[in-house]
This record gives C-alpha cells, sequence and structure tokens, in this order.
C-alpha cells in the first residue's frame, strides 16, 4: 500500500478545520470559554499544516515564517484551553513563547541546519504537549479519577513528536528533515489520530463536569447553599461510617426556627426568607469545620457533629444565643428570632434516621417546654439493629410460654 503525503496532509487539515468549527459552535451554544479556545487552536492548527504542505512554494518567506508560527500559538492554545476549563487565567506569555522560539531558530540557523530546525519544532510541541497532560494530571488529582485517557492523549502526542529526534541521535543515517521521510508520514497519520482523540477527551471533560455540576446542584439548597435533605444524607452516611470505624460517637442536631410562620404573616415571605438564610449562616458560622449541616424542610435544620452529646450541647447553646441576639430589623422594626433545637446522640454505628427521630422527640419538647431552649434525649436511640433485638428479646419469654402451652395442649 502507498500513502500519499499531500492526500493525508489535507485530510489531517480538512478535519482540523470541521473539529475546530464544531468546538467553536459547542462552545458558544454552551457557553465554554475553554471550547473556544480548542476551537480556535485547531483553525490556526490547520492552517498552519495547509500552510506548510501546500502554500510555503507561492507565497513569500515571511508569510511561511507567520503561518508556521501560528502553529506553535496553536500548541500554545490547546494548553491554555485547558488552564482555562481548569478555571486558571490564560498564560500569555507561554503562548507565544514557542512561535517566538521556533521563529528565532528559522532566522538564526543557516539552511544547511534544516534537521535542527525540525528538531527544534518537535521539540517545542512535545513541551506544549507535556504543559498540557500536565495541566490535566493537576485536575485529575484533585477531582477526577478513572481519566488517564486525558493525559495519555497529549503524552502520546509528545513521544511521537520526540522519538524520530531520539531515533536520529541514535541512527544518524536515518536523519530527519527530508521531506520523502517515513516520520513525515507517521506525523501526518498521528495528527489525525491526535486531532480526533483529543476532542474525544475534550468531551469527555466537558460532559463529567457536566454530571458534576448537576449532582452537587442536586444536593444543595439554593436559598441557602446548605446541604438539602438528599445532599445532608448523603454527607452524614460517608461521616456516620467514618466514625463508626474510628469507634467514635456522632450527634445530630434538629433546629427549627419558632414562629416563623407569624414572621411571614408580619413581614411577606421575602423577608421569611431572609431570616432562613441568616439562620443558614448562624448554624455555618457557630459549627466547626468538620461538622455538616443542611436545611432539611422548610424552617427546619439539622447538624451532624463528631462529638458526644456535651460537646455537642455547648455548639447548640451557641446557635442558639447568636439567633436570639442576631438584632433582625425589618423596615426598622425589630424581629424576635428564636430557635428551638432537639439534640439526640448515639454511639457509632448508629444510624441517621434513628438519630434524626430523636432528636425530633427531643424538639418537640423543647417546643413544648416555650421554645428557644435546646432539649437533648435523656434516652441514648437504639440502633435499629439493637432495636430490633431488644424487642425480640421481649418477645421471647412470650413465645416460650406459648410453646410451653401448646406442648401441653399437645401433651
Ligand atoms: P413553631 O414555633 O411551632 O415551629 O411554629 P412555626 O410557625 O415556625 O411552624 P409552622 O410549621 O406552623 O410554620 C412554618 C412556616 O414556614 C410555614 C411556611 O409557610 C414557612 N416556610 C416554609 N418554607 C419557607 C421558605 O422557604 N420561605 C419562607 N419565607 N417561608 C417558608
Ligand atoms: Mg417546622
Ligand atoms: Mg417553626
Amino acid at each position: 500500500m502507498s500513502l500519499d503525503f499531500s492526500t493525508l496532509f489535507l485530510v489531517a487539515t480538512l478535519i482540523c478545520t470541521l473539529l475546530g468549527g464544531m468546538l467553536l459552535y459547542f462552545g458558544r451554544q454552551e457557553k465554554i470559554r475553554a471550547l473556544n479556545w480548542w476551537g480556535c487552536a485547531y483553525l490556526l492548527g490547520a492552517a498552519a499544516v495547509a500552510q506548510w504542505q501546500f502554500l510555503s512554494p507561492y507565497v513569500p518567506e515571511i508569510v511561511v515564517l507567520s503561518l508556521a508560527s501560528a502553529g506553535f500559538i496553536a500548541c500554545g492554545m490547546v494548553w491554555n484551553a485547558a488552564r482555562v476549563f481548569h478555571g486558571l487565567k490564560p498564560n500569555w506569555p507561554g503562548l507565544v513563547l514557542g512561535a517566538i522560539a521556533w521563529a528565532a531558530a528559522v532566522v538564526s540557523l543557516p539552511e544547511e541546519l534544516s534537521s535542527l530546525r525540525v528538531a527544534i519544532g518537535a521539540g517545542l510541541v512535545a513541551i506544549y504537549a507535556a504543559l498540557t497532560a500536565g495541566q490535566l494530571f493537576a485536575e485529575r488529582r484533585k477531582t477526577m479519577k478513572r481519566q488517564w485517557p486525558a493525559m495519555l492523549v497529549p503524552l502520546l502526542h509528545g513521544a511521537v513528536l520526540m522519538l524520530p529526534i531520539i531515533l536520529a541521535e541514535l541512527l544518524p543515517t536515518q536523519g530527519i528533515g527530508t521531506s520523502n521521510n517515513i516520520w513525515v508520514l507517521i506525523f501526518a497519520i498521528e495528527l489525525v489520530l491526535y486531532a480526533v482523540g483529543t476532542v474525544f477527551v475534550i468531551f469527555m471533560l466537558v460532559s463529567e463536569r457536566t454530571v458534576r455540576a448537576h449532582k452537587t446542584a442536586a444536593s444543595l439548597d439554593p436559598l441557602t447553599g446548605l446541604f438539602n435533605r438528599r445532599g445532608f444524607s448523603e454527607a452524614t452516611a460517608r461521616m456516620i461510617e467514618r466514625e463508626a470505624e474510628a469507634g467514635r460517637p456522632v450527634t445530630v442536631m434538629i433546629f427549627d426556627l419558632d414562629h416563623f410562620k407569624s414572621i411571614n404573616d408580619r413581614f411577606g415571605h421575602p423577608a421569611g426568607d431572609e431570616v432562613i438564610k441568616l439562620f443558614a449562616a448562624i448554624v455555618s458560622g457557630s459549627l466547626r469545620m468538620s461538622d455538616l449541616c443542611g436545611r432539611i424542610g422548610g424552617e427546619e435544620f439539622a447538624a451532624l457533629l463528631p462529638c458526644s452529646i456535651d460537646e455537642a450541647m455547648t455548639a447548640a447553646e451557641r446557635v442558639r444565643e447568636a439567633f436570639e441576639n442576631c438584632g433582625l430589623e425589618v423596615d426598622g422594626a425589630p424581629i424576635a428570632t428564636t430557635v428551638s433545637i432537639g439534640i439526640a446522640g448515639g454511639p457509632a454505628n448508629i444510624e441517621l434516621e434513628v438519630l434524626l427521630a430523636a432528636a425530633d422527640t427531643a424538639l418537640y419538647q423543647a417546643k413544648r417546654g416555650g421554645r428557644n431552649r435546646v432539649v437533648a434525649t435523656v434516652e441514648e436511640p437504639l440502633s435499629l439493629e439493637q432495636g430490633r433485638r431488644r424487642a425480640a428479646q421481649r418477645q421471647e419469654p412470650r413465645q416460650q410460654v406459648i410453646a410451653r402451652n401448646a406442648m401441653s395442649i399437645g401433651a
């Protein structure tokens, strides 16, 4: 099989142009700036490849040099797109440095050293590929797992470009730089695979981020920014498991704002929302970083603390006092803001539902006792498993009596 270089490069150019247009289209549609960077990089890269293969004999040398430099800017844009995608600012000096280095090499190196020029060019592209892979790796450590293709694609690209240079050193007779060299063929094929592979990686990253954003939104309360009920139970399940492994107790609090309906009735729903937001800020500001809190209902909040019930009582009292003394006013009129708090603590390995039910009972007592107070359960709540065992023990003597009676009837 014989492969025609020009056809291969034409295909590479067309594929890069098509993918560039597609990336720009999705970038505009989804309002993702990094996709615009990637799209422009593809179009610029396509222009650079086109001039290299098709235009260079017909245009002045300065145009050839500028378009070839544009190829290095395209590589810099791929790296900067990865930076922008991960919330960093574009690195402008880094973006143009490769192109400047290339232009300087072409201007200063004589024609006879064309293979050195090619080596410098390939080296610059490999550096950009390594920077892109490094950026994706840094992000992978923070948030993503099993995303090895994101780093593998640019790394392979860099490796393919560097390989002929290393081989040229080892096998000088196989020098690089001649147009009919096998490496030019490999570059053309690799270029197509890299262009398509990178778009695959880009869409993988974008879709992973979108899924993550939806998951986060599904577990947060939009008014307060705290966990909603679902987010709270997911996060607390992890904490309960971790504390159970360490054999440490956990404590749950339920907060219910007092006479909240009358705040809504007197000052309006928006004012009620402000009170809810204020209370959320007070709870998260009064608890430790290691504690979890969430809004589990309209004006009901809950928190899980990895500590004993006595320590939690102090924290709850702090929240109650801070809310009572927050000095909230609407149109110059002070609003009485108080909260009732129910607390339940349990041994390691206790289920969240059991703790919440026990804390709810304590909250009911706080309301009945006059509100604006903290009440803790006196009895340690039983885990579902313990509860079942205790109930079974209570059943046992009765069953034995029934069995004995049955035997005596049978006898
Ligand atoms: P108690 O002291 O017994 O807890 O009395 P309460 O008035 O706080 O309790 P009740 O359950 O009677 O009323 C809760 C009110 O909270 C009713 C509902 O309209 C209001 N509410 C629920 N969610 C929101 C919300 O997101 N914003 C506002 N502004 N009000 C809400
Ligand atoms: Mg309520
Ligand atoms: Mg209430």
